[in-house]
């Protein structure tokens, strides 16, 4: 098998392999031509120069020659011996330094030749003959010799100048196919290199980038990609093990999808039995699923869109849902929706609750309509405010003559009193006080529950309605030693506000407040502005509320129990809330044990409440 690390040693070790090629052909080509030089300048150069030098010794030997004719045959002689050593150094010199065909041979005759002038020079120089017959052999005998050992050695040298210039010629013509061969060796070299750099893309760059799109078609949730394999290398190895890793996914999804379809199947089936109205909305309110209840009672059927079945109140709740992107839910006085099945009355109290989608905007994808069938409840309520209302107002009318008797004894008028009878009939009175006061706050809560208290709505200033409020109540704190405080601005915007209704749930905190609060304490009361509404306070420092009970102390009938025989029956609070929540505002308490408590409650910006 080979590796991507084998592909790399492969192309880079060609390369490399082709330069030290061209490197070492560069070197032979040089030293080639070096030699081709060396051969011009060393072996025919010297032949030249011996040839040249032989020329010499010979035209020096004849002068000697013709110094002994002239008569001075000691100087000819010694100019004949000297450059006769001469010319055979230079003919040894040329004898070892054949390198031309037919060298040899001429070579060979100008020793033969010299040898033969050599002898002849005696007949010449010698004294006992006649001058005139050493000249007459000069001429015929040394004369020829000369001429041809002298041309022979010119023919030599000019077959050794020829021999240089071809050499020369030869190593310009070897540097000229040198120059071509590394032109052609440098152009396969670049071919080569731009073969295996294409072949590094095809082997490595080309797998490796289709793996990357292929991980991003899988990001993409395209688990139907497969890679082809074709090398056997580490990226070959890597795509098989991508596409094992791919169809095992595909396999999980494939469960996953069962699963979920079975789930889903399921969640469906149990969702539409179940006994509650629910519908799940798209975006543009089109049902897509419901409960078998939703269908029946509603007719949201899946596709029907939810705007069209009639409902007025359910196309602002939706749009507010979406606007608002929360929890909407019925908005009337009581919170339920009178609806006719079958020509029978049902309250219903819908909510639309928004489903997001999880992303980081939380934008909604859809719609849940949830209808709760409350009827059954609603009868309650009605059944036990008729009873409340019948049973208080039963109650009152005897409980008001009682009371009228006892004030009329405890006058007096009737007859005068022992000490102990108006002690007995100040505690009748005083009970049948409180009982008057539990059947008011009754028949209150029941009118207000039921809306049929009318509420009526004015601008009124907070300071101008904490004034009143506190007005009432001055006397009464400081017989007990208590400071009532009013902190509240005069610059305040106005509230819409039923006047006498807010003095009744002032009067019922203030009077909470009076009775925890021991003397040398304070009630303070503040209002401050918020967004939309002015939030009003309440605050002593009186004995708290244990944290246990702080979140039912607003519920009808609640009172702390270690606080009994301070308290009243439990209605005060309730009332306070649904007054606050008739006119729109919501109430709230904060308290620490030992230390005090604040009761707070909103009222609306009449700007606000008037749209
Ligand atoms: P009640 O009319 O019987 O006083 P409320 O609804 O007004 O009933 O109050 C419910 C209970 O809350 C009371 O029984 C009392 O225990 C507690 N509570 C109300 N106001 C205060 C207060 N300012 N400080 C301490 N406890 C309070």
């Amino acid at each position: 098998m080979i590796g991507i690390r084998q592909k790399l040693m492969l192309g880079f070790g060609g390369l490399l392999g082709i330069v030290a090629v061209i490197g070492i052909l560069t070197m032979l080509q040089i030293e080639d031509l070096g030699q081709a030089i060396d051969i011009i300048l060393k072996e025919n150069y010297r032949s030249v120069v011996a040839c040249q030098e032989m020329k010499e010794s010979l035209e020096r030997i004849d002068s000697g020659i013709l110094f002994t004719l002239a008569g001075k045959e000691e100087e000819g002689n010694k100019l004949i011996v000297e450059y006769t050593t001469d010319f055979y150094s230079a003919l040894d010199i040329q004898l070892d330094n054949i390198t031309i065909p037919g060298e040899q041979d001429m070579s060979q005759r100008i020793k033969t030749l010299f040898e033969k002038y050599i002898n002849a020079i005696s007949i010449v120089t010698r004294s006992q003959t006649s001058l005139q017959e050493r000249q007459s052999n000069y001429f015929i005998i040394l004369q020829p010799l000369f001429q041809d050992i002298k041309e022979t050695a010119q023919k030599v040298l000019s077959m050794n100048q020829d021999n240089m210039t071809q050499a020369n010629n030869a190593a310009r013509h070897r540097a000229d196919s040198a120059h071509r061969s590394m032109l052609i060796a440098i152009i396969i070299c670049a071919i080569l290199a731009m073969m295996y750099s294409y072949l590094l893309h095809r082997w490595i760059l080309h797998p490796i980038s289709r793996l990357i799109e292929s991980t991003n078609e899988i990001r993409a949730g395209n688990l139907e990609i497969v890679l082809e394999g074709g090398s056997r290398d580490e990226i070959g190895q890597l795509s098989e093990s991508f596409n094992e890793m791919v169809s095992a996914l595909r396999q999980v999804r494939k469960a996953d999808r069962i699963t979920l379809m079975r789930t889903r199947r399921a969640t469906e089936e149990v969702f539409k039995s179940l006994p509650t109205a629910i519908a799940v909305l798209d975006l543009d309110g089109r049902v897509e699923v419901s409960t078998e209840t939703a269908v029946r009672q509603f007719g949201l059927k899946p596709g029907v869109l939810a705007g069209s079945l009639g409902y007025e109140w359910l196309s602002p709740m939706i749009r507010k849902a979406l606007d608002e992107n929360r929890i909407i839910e019925y908005d009337n006085k009581n919170g339920y929706m009178q609806h006719f099945i079958d020509n029978h009355e049902y309250f219903f109290q819908p909510m639309v609750v928004p489903i997001l989608t999880g992303s980081e905007q939380d934008e909604p994808a859809g719609l849940a309509l949830i209808l709760k069938d409350m009827t059954q409840v609603h009868e309650q309520t009605e059944l036990k405010r008729s009873v409340v209302s019948t049973v208080s107002h039963q109650l009152k009318t005897p409980l008001t003559s009682l009371r009228m008797s006892v004030y009329l004894l405890l006058e007096e008028r009737i007859g005068s009193l022992n000490e102990k009878q108006v002690e007995l009939l100040i505690a009748a009175r005083d009970d049948s006080d409180k009982l008057v006061a539990i059947l008011n706050d009754l028949l209150d809560l029941n009118r207000i529950e039921s809306g049929k208290s009318n509420i009526s709505l004015e601008y009124a200033s907070p300071q101008a309605l904490v004034r009143e409020a506190v007005d009432i109540f001055l006397i009464e704190t400081r017989d007990k030693g208590v400071m009532l405080l009013n902190e509240v601005s005069d610059e305040l915007p106005e509230v819409v506000a039923d006047s006498q209704k807010i003095r009744h749930v002032f009067a019922n905190l203030f009077s909470n407040a009076l009775r925890f609060t021991n003397p040398g304490g304070s009630i303070t009361v503040r209002a401050n502005l918020e967004q939309d509404s002015v939030r009003f306070s309440v605050q002593d420092t009186g004995t708290g509320i244990p944290a246990e009970h702080i979140s039912h102390i607003f519920e009808q009938f609640y009172r702390v129990p270690e606080q009994d025989n301070k308290s009243g029956i439990g209605l005060g609070l309730a009332i306070v809330k649904e007054i606050i929540r008739a006119h729109g505002g919501e109430v709230g308490v904060e308290s620490e044990f030992g230390k005090g408590s604040t009761f707070n409650f909103s009222l609306p910006l009449m700007k606000k409440t008037i749209q």
